[in-house]
């Protein structure tokens, strides 16, 4: 952690991934030494999204770095369900493959049934936590692999050390890959929760109370730094770019860092979290099924 220029400090997801990547390095060079299989993670990439390509290159960069097998398959975006069903089974069936990853969203102008498609990865191999099954068992409490995203959300709020028990963490967005499973999360941590979303009548009032804000919306600095209550902690999700081109949070950074004890900056903070997460996933799944 260090600290900006006010009074908040940064929880730094550069840095944090970057020792996730280490850990998670040692952690297959020990399992490949004692005559285990490399772990592999096969990512699926359907059309030609230009932000689809760089993420997945950026993952397939991340397995290099740590040892991780990587299987690439691309589709044109006219590839058809079935076919993209027909690769899945495939990598289902494939051992050197210990997890499985498509790159959401699929291409809008064709007609993919996302849901199927999720549904259709084997569930031990789901690196992502987004089959139906493990978003099942996260709701019950029950060990799974979890989504990304809210993994390293969780990763960076426990650098604060805050015994979060009883605390009120509210959470802005409601979709099924951020919003809902990071407030699971803060539930499985005795938290008391509140979700907002799009139809929220008084955001302002809601973040005010809150002792840990996640902003999970993708509208570039909804929350406003005014709304911060003196001391929380800001975990910020929402990647965008402001009028003039920067990129930015979905939290008013500047303003915020005035009230805020903690703040997770945009670009460098949940954002490099998430692949060590997916990598993390992978290698949990071969050491517990191969
Ligand atoms: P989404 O579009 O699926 O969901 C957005 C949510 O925000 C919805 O639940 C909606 O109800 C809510 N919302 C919209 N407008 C609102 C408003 N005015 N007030 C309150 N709530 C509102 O988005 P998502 O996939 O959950 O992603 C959210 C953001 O996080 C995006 O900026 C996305 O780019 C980013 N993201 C980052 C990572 C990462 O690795 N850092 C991963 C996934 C998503």
């Amino acid at each position: 952690m260090t600290t900006s220029s006010s009074s908040a400090q940064l929880l730094d997801g550069k840095a944090l991934s970057i020792q996730v990547l280490d850990e998670l390095k040692a952690t297959v060079s020990a399992r490949i030494e004692s005559g285990k299989s490399q772990p592999g993670l096969a990512t699926v990439l359907v059309g030609e999204d230009p932000a689809s390509h760089i993420y997945v290159r950026n993952k397939r960069r991340a397995c290099e770095k740590v040892g991780v097998a990587s299987f690439h398959h691309e589709l044109a975006a006219e590839t058809g369900q079935e076919q993209l069903l027909d690769l899945i089974t495939k990598l289902n069936a494939d051992d050197r493959v210990h997890g499985i990853l498509v790159q959401l969203p699929l291409p809008k102008e064709f007609d993919y049934d996302e849901n199927e498609v999720l549904a259709a990865i084997d569930a031990k191999k789901d690196a992502d936590g987004f089959h139906p099954l493990n978003q099942g068992a996260l709701l019950q409490g029950r060990p799974a692999p979890v989504p990304c995203t809210p993994k390293g959300v969780m990763r960076l709020l426990d650098l604060t050390n805050l015994d979060l028990s009883g605390m009120h963490a509210v959470v802005v967005g409601r979709s099924n890959i951020v919003g809902k499973p990071v407030a699971l999360l803060l539930l499985a941590r005795n938290m008391t929760v509140t979700i907002c979303h799009s139809r929220t009548k008084d955001l302002a009032t809601e973040v005010r109370r809150a002792d840990v804000v996640v902003a999970a919306v993708g509208v570039a600095e909804l929350v406003q730094g005014d709304w911060i209550k003196p001391g929380a902690v800001v975990l910020d999700v929402g990647i965008n770019r402001n009028q003039e081109g920067k990129l930015v949070g979905d939290v008013e950074f500047f303003g915020a860092c005035q009230n805020a004890a903690w703040i997770t900056p945009v670009p460098g903070g949940v954002g490099p979290m998430t692949i060590g997460m997916l990598l993390q996933n992978t290698v949990e799944a071969a050491n517990l099924y191969d």
